[in-house]
């Protein structure tokens, strides 16, 4: 949802349903690998490289950063004689590196948080470090630099392999809830049948979809927003228009509310060939353990129904066609902290 953030929000506070929370799940944290790279590497950064010029920054901080006690550790005090970019002001004992991000995956400000595992696989030695740079550049043949001290503290030496990963911790249920799990492997061999929809509500706020147009992506949406405010939105063909072809609940109840051979109004500019499903949300929420399985267990059937490719379940904000990518906090942090699709796709990786 979340297409008018403001309108929503100036609601009267929709009453949220009690939570109920599902009497002791247990949880198991699982990492969530967000980025990692292995090749070799070089050193960079402070006041002896003059492979940087003396005025270059650095590509994920700004002068500002330097008041940020966050960031503000992995300088030196003064600029070094002679020199006004950020790059040879680097402290080269601290633990920071530079690899070629995707800001799609990786957005800037997400790296400016991270926190990296520098491993030598040569030797096993590990050690945390902070994105700090964009590069090195391709032609090199290296895919990453890093701090001296970090090389240092690694034993690393120019053209050495190193390996680098960022990950998340996200908590699932060790025990899948409604079945779930068990319908994943009966999945592979026998199509999955339909999970059971509690309650089929028509929303005026659909069309037909266009001759030969073909299903072939999944959005997923956070409502940011009580279960009833979500229907009865959907319902009302005099406000927003908006609707979703299904909503789940945080118990893992799915509504529908749009057939899939029609277009529901979810995802603006990539409505025509997707399937939209809302999930029982607020901004800070992550899904609840039955939601997350009923999620799973509906995108399991919608992929086997309308063939769909795995690889095309989206998050709303990166649904390819959305008209305003990056103007959405939705899903928000339903599938994982990070705003980004590689979460989703973890998510759906290890889930679907
Ligand atoms: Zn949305």
């Amino acid at each position: 949802m979340a297409q008018k953030r403001k309108a929503s929000k100036k609601k009267p506070a929709a009453k949220r349903p009690q939570r109920k929370k599902p009497a002791k799940q247990k949880i198991q944290p699982v990492e969530e690998i967000l980025f990692r790279v292995e090749g070799k590497m070089s050193t960079f950064g402070g006041p002896k490289d003059t492979g940087m010029s003396a005025s270059e920054g650095l590509a994920l901080f700004t002068q500002a950063d330097l008041q940020d006690p966050k960031y503000s550790y992995l300088f030196l005090p003064t600029p070094p004689p002679g020199t006004t970019g950020l790059g040879r002001r680097l402290n080269p004992d601290k633990y920071y590196f530079a690899c070629r991000w995707n800001y799609n995956d990786t957005p800037r400000e997400f790296l400016k948080r991270a926190l990296a595992r520098v491993e030598n696989p040569a030797n096993g030695r590990t050690a945390d470090a902070r994105p700090a740079d964009w590069g090195p550049n391709i032609s090199t043949g290296r895919v990453a630099d890093l701090s001296p001290g970090l090389a240092a503290a690694l034993g690393l030496q120019t053209d050495d392999v190193v390996r680098i990963t960022i990950s998340a911790l996200r908590a699932i249920p060790v025990k899948p809830v409604k079945g779930a799990k068990q319908a994943a492997p009966v999945g592979r061999t026998a199509p999955p049948g339909k999970p059971v929809i509690k309650q089929f509500t028509r929303s005026p706020n659909c069309s037909s979809r266009n001759v030969g147009t073909k299903i072939d992506k999944i959005v997923l949406h956070c409502t940011e927003g009580s279960l009833a405010s979500a229907l009865a939105e959907f319902q009302r063909s005099d406000s927003r228009k908006v609707s979703a072809h299904y909503v789940i609940d945080r118990n893992g109840d799915i509504y529908q509310m749009v057939n899939d051979a029609d277009c529901a109004n979810h995802c603006m500019g990539a409505n025509a060939g997707s399937i939209g499903i809302e999930h029982i949300g607020s901004e800070t929420d992550a899904l609840a353990p039955p939601q997350a399985a009923a999620s799973a267990a509906l995108i399991r059937w919608l992929l086997q129904e309308h063939q769909i490719p795995r690889t095309n379940i989206f998050g709303h904000d990166f649904t390819p066609g959305y008209s305003r990518p990056g103007g959405t906090s939705c899903p928000d942090k339903l599938f994982g902290p990070v705003h980004s699709q590689a979460t989703i796709a973890a998510w759906v990786a290890a889930n679907v």
